[in-house]
């Protein structure tokens, strides 16, 4: 097998500017490495260009080749490989692939598809529990009759023949500082590097078609406000056989009229009347998972918080169960019967023998009696 020129294998002239082969070299090898180019011979291709670039950007065997061609004195330049040195352009390209981000430039690049996000407004007691849903979510898709390329089925895409694939045009201009090469989006493709003969019927050339999708979620018990699931290749399509983006389900929580959350732990704030806070009562407190008991002892102030341990939201990670906390506040009564009024009168006459209140327990009966009779 004969070994083509290296200036050929470049698409170069002989008196080609080191930009120039730096330049070339890139191109091909974004078109032709492997991790994009899926093509049988792509391999061999790549292997090729950068044989040609390893000689021809290092200045001693360039002028080596240059004089001697293939046949040099070192019997040919097959051979390299080793020399670390040369690999100096060759991460920059890994880099404009991926992760490269604004730097990437080939539009026939395979491209993620962007991220599609989704905000799901839950009930309190969904995001505690948890729940499965489907959601549907205008799309992208990529178009089926035309397998994403835009073109109808039977004909071709041809590369642009004046960018030759690159999407992009180089002018050169000569100013008092030298020649300068501008580039510029090819406005024969469009930047895209290809160009569609005819344009498939169904999504008229944009190799993408608007389309429902209904996605199955699962959201899990404990998860909180603002929290985010990422459901992945759920976004929109990749151009040119890339990925597709994530999906990201972004969790709002409707407020509850008697609960609060923070974390894992869910607040309420607990009404009970003065009779029931001096004497101590048993009372049914709901909570998410169901009503419990409390007992709240005789003497509770204001702002006592009580504890009910494991009655809060499941962590949205697996560690653990948060707490109920309760905060009781004491209401004063309105709106009193004679009869409730006499008693707090009578209640109020005894206040000036306050140390007796632990022991005199009847008044305190009676009273706490015709407060729980007028429920
Ligand atoms: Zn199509
Ligand atoms: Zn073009």
């Amino acid at each position: 097998m004969s070994k083509r020129d290296y200036y050929d294998v470049l698409g170069l002239e002989k008196g080609a500017s080191k930009e120039d082969i730096k330049k070339a070299y890139r191109k091909l090898a974004r078109k032709y490495h492997p991790d994009v180019n899926k093509e049988a011979d792509a391999a061999d291709k790549f292997k090729e260009v950068k044989e040609a670039y390893e000689v021809l950007s290092d200045e001693g065997k360039r002028a080596q080749y240059d004089q001697f061609g293939h046949a040099g004195p070192n019997q040919g330049f097959g051979g390299f490989g080793g020399g670390a040195e040369d690999f100096g352009g060759f991460g920059d390209i890994f880099d404009m692939f991926f992760g490269g981000g604004g730097r990437r430039q080939d539009p026939n690049a395979p491209q993620q598809g962007a991220d599609l996000q989704y905000r799901m407004v839950l009930d309190f007691e969904e995001a505690i529990f948890g729940k499965e849903t489907d959601i549907t979510i205008p799309n992208e898709e990529t178009c089926e009759t035309c397998d994403g390329s835009g073109a109808k089925p039977g004909t071709k895409v041809e590369t642009c023949s004046h960018c030759h694939g690159s999407g992009q045009l180089n002018q050169e201009q000569n100013t008092p500082f030298g020649r300068v090469v501008n580039r510029r989006v090819c406005h024969y493709c469009g930047g895209k590097g290809k160009v569609v003969k005819e344009k498939c019927n169904t999504c008229g050339g944009a190799g993408k078609v608007k389309k429902n999708k209904k996605i199955h979620i699962k959201i899990p018990a404990g998860i909180d406000e603002g929290q985010q699931i990422r459901i992945a290749g759920k976004g929109e399509p990749g151009v040119n056989g890339g990925p597709a983006g994530d999906l990201f389900v972004v969790v709002q929580i409707r407020p509850h009229d008697f609960f609060e959350r923070e974390g894992d732990n869910i607040y309420c704030e607990l009404p009970i009347n003065f009779a029931q806070a001096a004497l101590g009562d048993e009372l049914e407190v709901p909570t998410v998972h169901g009503k419990v008991k409390l007992k709240v002892p005789s003497g509770t102030q204001t702002g006592k918080m009580f504890r009910l341990k494991g009655k809060g939201a499941p962590n949205v990670r697996g560690r653990g169960q948060g707490d109920q906390l309760i905060k009781v506040r004491i209401v004063t009564p309105t709106n009193l019967t004679e009869r409730q009024k006499e008693l707090l009168r009578e209640f109020n006459d005894l206040r000036g023998n306050d140390s007796t209140d632990e022991q005199d327990g009847s008044i305190f009966k009676r009273f706490k009696n015709a407060f729980r009779n007028n429920d």
